[in-house]
């Protein structure tokens, strides 16, 4: 989590963005400490349809958390790239041959975007991916998307009738539902003829037993090309030039955070950046005096050397080469990841920090650069 640094919203429905106030600060406390979080999202109609708004609207909401996490090195950098969701086929993002370009959806209201992914693999190949988002097939689905190896849209399967009895739902709500927001099982796979993907894939839906052969039945209607859900949850499509599979993510039992990621080639260092806050800024100290005493809990002979105040005033540097080996391994795992990827595609290294500063030891305490 403390790796995902960058976010492409499609529309600021609350079950496209809901997770964003997590991904924010726990990220950031898990050691995104130097990088800060980009949001890409849509412009909307009037200011506050749009992911600008949204984004300030979840910092106001974050107070009291942020501040109480400004006890830890946490990275509360965030930075939000709202484009003109009317810049149909507009690229918002093109670095090291990725590109990432979008376009209008009807859905609703206006804002909402579909995106495409373009990636080059070597000098003559690329691939691409796109993710409509919600929405309503348009023409513009099939400009955008026309040919692209892996397309994901978003279906909704038409069985208004048995989705009324099930869910208690009544019958003309899901219709109007369907009809003004989303994309049918029949529409889906019109749209997939239409585009002809290498992999067609849909999302968003109801995925229970009484519905999912319907759906495909829906999608088979037009869609006679390889099709697979985007569901359940961590499912994975791998998509070379002449393949393209679909496999169950590998997630382990008893997962554990990622260690903070750092450069730590030559001259680089291991940063833990001060808190912004001490607990006695934000707390009163009568609470802290009423905390039970530590020796009524801890057991006979063990009273660890307790950790209340943060023993530094500035960022904590420390050199690589005085890290142990084990740590520089974890730390610096991702740099030489990337290092090699970015080889193997002929780019030159790139320091997975947020910016590869001339001096590593420098201040980065705002007040305190000036006295430097
Ligand atoms: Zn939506
Ligand atoms: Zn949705």
């Amino acid at each position: 989590m403390n790796e995902l640094d960058k976010v492409f919203i499609t529309h600021l429905h609350v079950d496209h963005f809901g997770s964003l106030p997590y991904l924010y600060q726990f990220g950031g406390w898990n050691g995104r400490w130097e990088k800060p979080l980009t949001i890409y999202g849509p412009s909307g109609r009037n200011p506050e349809d749009g992911t600008r708004h949204m984004v300030e609207g979840m910092l106001q909401m974050l107070s009291w958390h942020q501040d109480a996490f400004d006890v830890f090195p946490s990275g509360n950098d965030i930075e939000v790239v709202e484009y003109d969701f009317k810049d149909d086929g507009g690229v918002i993002y093109d670095v090291d041959g990725v590109k990432v370009s979008h376009w209008r959806r009807s859905h609703a209201k206006d804002g909402a975007s579909a995106y495409r992914l373009d990636w080059t693999i070597n000098k003559e190949e690329s691939l691409c991916f796109v993710w409509t988002g919600d929405g309503r097939p348009t023409e513009l689905d099939i400009e955008y998307g026309k040919g692209c190896d892996l397309f994901v849209t978003e279906v909704q399967t038409e069985l208004v009738g048995l989705a009324s009895i099930v869910q208690g739902v009544p019958a003309f709500l899901t219709r109007y539902t369907i009809d003004t927001h989303h994309t049918s099982g029949y529409a889906a796979g019109w749209l997939a003829n239409q585009v002809q993907p290498r992999l067609f894939m849909t999302t968003h839906m109801e995925f229970d037993p009484y519905y999912n052969n319907e759906t495909v039945a829906q999608v088979r209607e037009h869609w006679k090309g390889p099709y697979h859900f985007g569901a359940p949850d961590m499912i994975v499509a791998n998509i070379t030039p002449d393949k393209a599979w679909v496999r169950e993510g590998i997630i382990p039992d008893f997962p554990n955070n990622r260690a903070p990621q750092f450069n730590l080639n030559d001259g680089e260092v291991f940063r833990v950046p001060v808190p912004k806050n001490s607990r006695a800024d934000i707390q009163e100290q009568e609470i802290r005096d009423l905390e039970i005493d530590e020796s009524l809990y801890y057991p006979e002979g063990y009273h660890p050397e307790l950790l209340k105040e943060w023993p530094l005033d500035r960022d904590l540097i420390v050199p690589t080469e005085v890290l142990p080996e084990s740590m520089k391994r974890g730390m610096g795992e991702k740099q030489r990841m990337v290092d090699e990827m970015r080889k193997a595609h002929g780019l030159e290294p790139r320091s997975v920090h947020r910016k590869s500063s001339s001096d590593p030891y420098r201040d980065t305490r705002e007040d305190n650069t000036k006295d430097q």
